[in-house]
């Protein structure tokens, strides 16, 4: 995408001098969409209906200051890393110093020169792009295109408190392929790279709610974390996705078994509770897992904690 055809980032200017906002609007609407709040709680109401890009922020403000909104932005994991530039008359170095603590990417002063605001804009837009997209590649498996262990486990954590919060079930898929070893050895490591890329692609198609998601957690493994979801439904989803990627029909001539690639499925579910450990389910699943190896294979093993 280039710099055109990109959506024009938005920015919250956050003052309480409507002379203030009015100048920085007329100075950043070519550039940016802009929204206005002239009180720290309006900030706030925005900040949630419809977080900005990047927040200029006044300081002295009736009622609620500009290090209180910038504490509770920093307080909320939905707000807590759009950067914030205090745009403040406070403007000896101690204040600038005591600034930067409460965790805002940079200070300026009143009165401001326009040029050097845009400019320092222009420079955090950058950061947070770059730092967004960092992450998003972090957590996104290099071969298959779908997300890695690491997003995994970072969702995982995530679902399993949602599920202790609102006393709902949590089920956990893992999945190796059979015989993969053979399957390399017959065709070659790129053609197993291209069968794993096939498998993950199956294994998203079989998935259809929006919090369900499918990740490679390892060589020839896949891991699907099923939210709000009991024991009788993540064995029909597992037994959806195994007869899945049975039906991609991919030949296995190497395989012990079957002429084409299958996969073994261990599936476990609980509705935990705060004093459960979040491995307890994963490892469940682990010993499903080794049981449809030990029976052989090709099929699914669930069980209910
Ligand atoms: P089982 O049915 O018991 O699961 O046997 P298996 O051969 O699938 O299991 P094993 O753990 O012995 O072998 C896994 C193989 O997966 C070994 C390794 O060469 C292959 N593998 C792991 N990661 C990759 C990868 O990224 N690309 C390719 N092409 N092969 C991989
Ligand atoms: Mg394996
Ligand atoms: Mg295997």
């Amino acid at each position: 995408m280039d710099a055109s055809s990109r959506a024009k980032p938005r920015i919250l200017i956050v003052d309480d001098v409507p002379v203030n906002c009015r100048l920085l609007l007329e100075s950043l609407k070519g550039d940016y969409k802009i929204d206005i709040a002239t009180s720290g709680e309006q900030a706030l109401l925005m900040v949630t209906k419809n977080p900005p890009d990047l927040i200029l922020l006044d300081i002295m403000m009736p009622r609620m200051d500009g290090y209180e909104v910038c504490e509770r932005l920093k307080q909320d994991s939905t707000s807590q890393d759009i950067p914030i530039i205090f745009l403040t008359a406070k403007n000896s170095k101690e204040d600038e110093a005591r600034g930067f603590e409460w965790g805002v990417v940079d200070y300026i002063s009143k009165p401001f020169h326009i040029p050097v605001v845009k400019a320092r804009i222009r420079t955090h837009l950058q950061l947070k792009r770059r730092c967004d997209l960092l992450n998003r590649l972090a957590s996104v498996d290099a071969l298959t295109g779908i997300p890695n262990r690491r997003h995994f486990t970072d969702a995982f954590e995530v679902e399993w408190r949602r599920a202790i919060r609102g006393g709902s079930s949590i089920s956990v898929m893992l999945i190796d392929v059979d015989y993969f070893k053979q399957y390399n050895d017959t065709y070659g490591h790129s053609a197993g790279d291209e069968c794993l890329k096939r498998i993950a692609r199956s294994l998203q198609a079989s998935l259809n709610r929006p919090g369900d998601s499918a990740a490679r957690i390892g060589g020839e493994e896949f891991a699907v974390l099923l939210p709000e979801t009991d024991a009788l439904g993540a064995a029909m989803l597992a037994e959806r996705i195994r007869s899945g990627v049975e039906e991609l029909g991919i030949p296995h001539e190497g395989s012990a078994q079957f002429d084409v690639v299958t996969v073994s499925a261990g599936v476990a579910t609980v509705t935990p509770s705060d004093h459960m450990e979040r491995n307890t389910l994963l490892n469940a699943a682990d010993e499903m897992l080794y049981q449809a190896k030990e029976k052989g294979r090709n099929q699914v093993i669930g069980r209910e904690l």
